[in-house]
């Protein structure tokens, strides 16, 4: 039995990066950056006006004031997209809309509201300086800027950047391609009517949207048989994908084959049995450059055993930095009893309070019960040589949900 720092380490040692491909921009969102990615032009790519308004000379308005306004001569309009052919000369103004291109000579815009037009005349009250409203060239981004690191998440306003730089494709990590086998003769495919003993494969279930949540692509191989042919049979076929990952039979009962079969193919396992709970039979191998996790049978197992090593690994062969679940200070909400001898994950709630988050288990930590794991948002950590918190004791979690949840309070109400 190994600790899980020392299990980690040996499966992140195994990841390799996976290659580029080329996407079109629309479908990029989620997908993992390959490249770093630099401006080939400056955005905007022209100076262009802030507001609705006048474009004058800065020059022509010194001295404007309240009782003694500077007259000037409209000469022309100028809207978003059109080019404006003149040079606006001293004494004179054109009209300009937001996002028009700056007219040669104007070096400020006047915003509608603080003049007053007459005829073919504006009036101006105030003075203005040179660049006023007016948004530069490469403002935003100027030309040769590294904009986008590789290895980034791309989100949505990412996905618009790279628009406005011109990216009609975008080169993205692969995504991992991970095939899911569910190991037990009492396992039953969902639409069947369960006997008496049996039960539905969850597990393909829930580890297919875990995979699909680390950035993978999820390929759901069935059901296979506790017998060493079916899982020889099942596991050669999944070879050829970068992760395979089995749940059941890793443990010590009579029909746990999964470690015989993956010896006898020639996959040489690193470890079985890690210092933890849940997941402790889990057992790895890397074999040609596929990823082997034999993942223990129970819901609760297999999922936490996905947040430690296989969710780390996806990400990493994806390119990404960050790929640990991210651990976060809490305070036990009430006592809470754990295992001494291993590293126990406690299933829990996360409250917001006054002086930081509070940690509270959510009901039953049997490894059989997915509810727990449904309902919650975090493991805190319990280590060796621990047996248990007492309510108010500080302590250690993982945040388990990745995405940020929607409040319930209107933040402006
Ligand atoms: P095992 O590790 O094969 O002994 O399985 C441990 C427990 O997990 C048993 O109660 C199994 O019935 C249950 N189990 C195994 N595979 C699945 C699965 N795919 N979906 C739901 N429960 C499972
Ligand atoms: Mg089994």
């Amino acid at each position: 039995m190994i600790p899980i720092g020392e299990a980690l380490a040996v499966v992140m040692a195994e990841v390799r990066p996976l290659e580029a491909q080329k996407v079109p921009l629309g479908e990029a969102d989620g997908r993992i950056l390959a490249e770093e990615v630099r401006a080939a032009f400056d955005v905007p790519g022209f100076a262009n006006s802030q507001m609705d308004g006048f474009g004058v000379r800065a020059a022509d308005l010194a001295g404007a004031m309240e009782d003694a306004p500077v007259r000037l001569r409209v000469v022309g309009t100028v809207a978003a997209g059109g080019p404006y052919a003149g040079v606006v000369e001293r004494g004179t103004a054109v009209r300009i809309m937001t996002g028009a291109p700056i007219p040669a000579g104007v070096d400020a815009v006047v915003p509608i509201e603080e003049v007053r037009t007459e005829g073919e005349e504006v009036e101006m009250r105030a003075a203005s300086t040179v660049g006023r409203f007016v948004r530069g060239a490469g403002e935003d981004i100027a030309k040769g800027e590294a904009v986008l690191v590789r290895g980034r998440l791309l989100r949505p306003a990412d996905v618009g950047l790279l628009a406005s730089l011109g990216f009609a494709h975008v080169p993205v990590v692969r995504r991992p391609r991970v095939a899911i086998l569910g190991t037990g003769d009492e396992l039953v495919a969902l639409g069947e009517p369960l006997g008496p003993g049996q039960i539905h494969d969850s597990n393909a279930y829930t580890l297919a949207a875990a995979v699909r949540e680390a950035g993978g692509e999820a390929f759901r191989m069935g059901i296979v048989r506790d017998d060493r042919a079916s899982l020889h049979a099942a596991l050669a076929e999944a070879a050829s994908y970068d992760a395979v990952l089995s749940t059941g039979g890793v443990s010590v009962g009579d029909f746990d084959h999964v470690k015989d079969v993956m010896d006898e193919i020639g996959l040489r396992r690193r470890f079985w049995r890690v210092a933890q709970k849940p997941g402790k039979p889990i057992t790895f191998a890397a074999h040609e450059g596929c990823l082997y996790f034999g993942l223990p049978g129970n819901p609760v197992s297999a999922m936490v055993c996905f947040v430690l090593y296989v969710a780390p690994a996806l990400r990493a062969a994806l390119g990404r930095s960050e790929v640990y679940a991210p651990s976060i200070s809490v305070r036990a909400g009430e006592d809470i009893r754990t295992a001494r001898e291993l590293t126990e994950l406690v299933r829990c709630t996360l409250r917001a309070q006054d002086d930081g988050l509070v940690a509270c288990p959510t009901g039953s930590q049997s490894s059989g019960v997915l509810r727990s794991l449904s309902l919650a948002d975090a493991l805190l950590i319990s280590p060796p040589g621990r047996s248990g918190f007492t309510a108010g004791e500080a302590g250690t979690a993982l945040r388990i949900r990745a995405e940020v949840s929607p409040s319930a309070a209107n933040p402006f109400a």
